[in-house]
């Protein structure tokens, strides 16, 4: 006969065969397990996936999203659980990068310190992006992949920082691409246009398409928008043009990728692949 110890040792150990001996719900990624990185999942659609214990929306075809911020140094964990109960975890640590950081000395203060109306229009210009990048649609078109949207050289990288008189300013989150005015901006995946501003007070020409899931690409200091809010668009479509309104020295263009509001790095987007 078991006594109420013995029932409990044959418990613990059928725990551990459920969670480490078999693989039942066959975890699928693409892209980086890094800071910044968009990661991509493919699992069976009657499946559940949580992230950190929050449930990630699943597609009809089991596509799912997630990604890590500029500076997560945590361990993460993914769980799929079959509709008969069986769990599968993986545990992820995002790889440290090195960003570039540059210190610059003698600032003169009224650089250091922009005036009243700027702060309050920026506010707004914030709110409003913050708004756009928030929406959560059932569209799937991230799980396609990315292209660049275009083909210039590029001149700006994700996380890198200046350093103001000791004052670190806010990271820089785009990939920034040289171009003339004009050139075309393609979309990098499929979406729908959630957001366009012609003037943003820092950013200029202001486009938000969103991918599906969260994933929102946001173009800064276009000259021209070829679309409007509303508008459904394909991957690679030209919706605008390349131009240097807002505060920027020159005309290029600076492509961002968010998880709602958390910012993801376009480089390691692209890595990001459709999983068959
Ligand atoms: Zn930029």
């Amino acid at each position: 006969m078991l006594n109420t110890k013995n029932t409990k040792l044959i418990t613990l150990c059928l725990i551990g065969v459920f969670f480490n001996q078999h693989s039942f719900a066959d975890i699928k990624l693409s892209g980086e397990i890094k800071q910044g990185a968009l990661v991509i999942g493919k699992t069976a659609n009657d499946n559940v996936v949580t992230f950190d214990g929050k449930v990630l929306p699943l597609s009809e075809y089991g596509d799912y999203v997630f990604g890590f911020s500029r500076d997560d140094d945590k361990t993460h964990q993914l769980m799929i659980t079959q509709p008969n109960g069986e769990k599968e975890l993986k545990t992820l640590t995002p790889l440290k990068r090195q960003y570039d950081i540059q210190r610059i000395e003698g600032i003169a203060k009224k650089i250091m310190n922009p005036n009243p109306k700027a702060v309050t229009r920026s506010k707004q210009d914030g709110a409003q992006v913050s708004t756009a990048r928030q929406t959560l649609s059932t569209k799937t078109d991230f799980a396609k992949g990315f292209i660049a949207p275009i083909t210039g050289i590029i001149t700006g990288v994700y996380g890198s920082q200046r350093v103001f008189n000791g004052v670190p300013k806010r990271p820089h989150y785009g990939l920034d691409y040289a171009g003339k005015t004009g050139d075309p901006v393609k979309a990098p995946a499929a979406g729908t246009v959630v957001m366009f501003v012609s003037d943003m007070f820092y950013s200029g020409g202001t486009m938000i398409i969103d991918h599906g899931h969260g994933i929102t690409s946001s173009f800064l200091h276009l000259s021209k928008s070829y679309v409007k809010t509303g508008d459904e668009v394909k991957k690679g479509q030209v919706v605008a043009a390349v131009g240097s309104s807002g505060r920027t020295t020159g005309p290029h263009l600076d492509w961002r990728i968010n998880w709602f509001n958390m910012r993801l790095d376009p480089a390691l987007a692209l890595k990001a692949v459709a999983i068959k």
